[in-house]
């Protein structure tokens, strides 16, 4: 039988397999379960969560995060499925973005609620002293044209970085706001990463609604949110969970659809198959779907300088600290343990040689330089964690790579931060695209379902100003 004539099943006779338990995997998971589909998922490792992941803290006991996530108020998706799951309590929402200036002042930049975006920015970009009133305009005015702009991704295109030296940004302006936003939000350099890329940052996470750059921070570690909460979610919703269950194949039938998965040398039968790998575990498993060397598929570093000191140095739940080798600190919760801080480096690729110790140096001295109390305190413990393809590198030309969920074999559909989602690497994407595998399977399963959040309203000023 051809694969076009090939009976469907319905949703609720249709079981599927999900290969991978990251966030993509379990948002798969959560979604097709709520429209009655049968579903395992089958995850590799010990712990689902994938990335977004925590180690044993060696100081204070309990869990870690190898890296602090953050979400906006723009991932509507992340943030749906945290709500749908009874993960939102465990989220705490910051309005106030803090940034530390290169000469150390502090700028609290809380967005205005009672103006229209982009005017609720207006407080933002006046409380950074650090920039004079000329600057501040140039870089308003920026944002604009980065938010209306609208060329093709082109992989022969600019960098976002290149781009904003032709259009004229003052160089201050690009060392002391664009590298941090941008780096932080894409995880890569400005200088590689397309202008789509960061358009999308500066429209979708800044300029479109008064809450699309609120950050979510998670009151729990990721191990605990994603590996226990959310599988206890799904196990009481009647998705099998298995961990510690890597598979090493897929089982076609003769017109070329899965029949199963192989795990452990057994074929694990199923109507379904939803791959939610990175792509080079998926181009293992599927070559003739994901070309093995894709070069255009490329990871980009983050790095997490995990500090423990002898008492409380960090006086702000987080800060961006602006023109230093250290990106982001954040303050651990008291279940990180007093004293625990986190300093994340994005595209942290060829960082001082490698070197950790002189790391771990150059990072407590900025600290110090920003924090008084880091002077008196005593280092006790510190790990450097380094994820050398943490997220996919966006590009110029990255988004002709990135394959959509349906794929040429009926019964197959891909997922993961790196598939076509038009968002980065981050949870929102990794959710999306989980979402979207579901909505296609509940197609080819004859059930048209969309399980995708809205985005959030653009602001009728927005509209306006973007075209
Ligand atoms: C250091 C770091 C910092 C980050 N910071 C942020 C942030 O602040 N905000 C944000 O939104 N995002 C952030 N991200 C990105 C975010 O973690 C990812 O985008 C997201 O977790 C990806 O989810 P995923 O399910 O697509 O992939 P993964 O999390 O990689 O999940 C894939 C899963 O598949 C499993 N697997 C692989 N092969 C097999 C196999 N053969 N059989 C069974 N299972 C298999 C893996 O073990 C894994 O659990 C960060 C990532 C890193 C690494």
């Amino acid at each position: 039988m051809s694969a076009t004539t090939r009976p469907r099943a319905s949703a609720t006779s249709c079981h599927t397999v999900i290969v991978g338990g990251g966030l993509a995997g379990l948002a798969a998971a959560a979604a097709l379960v709520e429209q009655g589909v049968s579903v395992s998922v089958l995850e590799s490792r010990r712990r689902c969560g994938g990335r977004a992941a925590s180690f044993e803290d060696p100081v204070g006991g309990g869990l870690v995060d190898a890296c602090q996530h953050v979400a906006m108020g723009c991932c509507t998706n992340f943030l749906d499925l945290c709500t749908k799951t009874g993960l939102a309590g465990t989220l705490r929402r910051d309005r106030t973005l803090w940034f530390i200036g290169a000469d150390g002042t502090r700028a609290a930049c809380t967005p205005a609620q009672s103006l229209p975006a982009p005017l609720h920015l207006a407080p933002l970009l006046s409380s950074m002293r650090h920039f004079s009133f000329v600057e501040k305009v140039r870089l308003a005015m920026g944002m604009l044209r980065m938010a209306r702009w609208r060329g093709a991704d082109d992989p022969t295109g600019l960098s976002a970085g290149a781009w904003l030296r032709e259009i004229g940004q003052p160089t201050r302006v690009i060392e002391l706001f664009w590298q941090p936003v941008i780096e932080s939000a894409l995880g890569e350099s400005l200088d590689l990463v397309s202008v789509p890329a960061a358009r999308k940052v500066v429209r979708d996470a800044f300029l479109a609604n008064r809450s699309a750059a609120d950050l979510y921070v998670p009151l729990e570690p990721l191990g605990t949110l994603f590996g226990d909460r959310l599988v206890a979610w799904l196990e009481r919703e009647a998705v099998e969970i298995r961990t510690g269950c890597a598979v090493t194949g897929l089982e076609r039938d003769g017109s070329g659809n899965v029949r199963g998965v192989v795990h452990d040398g057994t074929m694990v039968p199923c109507d379904a198959v939803i791959l939610a790998v990175p792509w080079k575990q998926a181009a293992r498993l599927v070559p003739d779907l994901v070309p093995p060397a894709d070069e255009r598929l490329t990871g980009s570093p983050i790095t997490a300088i995990h500090l423990w000191f002898d008492r409380d140095v960090i006086d702000l739940p987080h800060a961006v600290l602006v023109g230093r080798v250290s990106q982001w600190v954040f303050r651990g919760d008291e279940a990180a343990g007093r004293g625990y801080c986190q300093v994340v480096i994005s595209a942290s690729r060829g960082l001082l040689g490698g070197d950790r110790a002189a790391l771990v140096e150059t990072v407590v001295d900025e600290l110090r330089t920003v924090f008084p109390a880091v002077a008196s305190a005593r280092l006790v413990e510190a790990r450097v964690v380094t994820d050398p393809t943490a997220v996919l590198s966006v590009r110029p030309g990255v988004e002709a790579a990135r394959p959509p969920a349906r794929t040429r074999v009926p019964n197959l559909f891909l997922a993961g931060d790196w598939t076509a989602t038009g968002w980065p690497s981050t949870m929102e994407g990794a959710v999306r695209s989980g979402r979207l595998a579901a909505d296609s399977l509940l197609a080819w399963s004859g059930r048209a379902a969309t399980t995708l959040a809205a985005d959030l309203p653009r602001s009728w000023l927005m509209r306006w100003l973007a075209g």
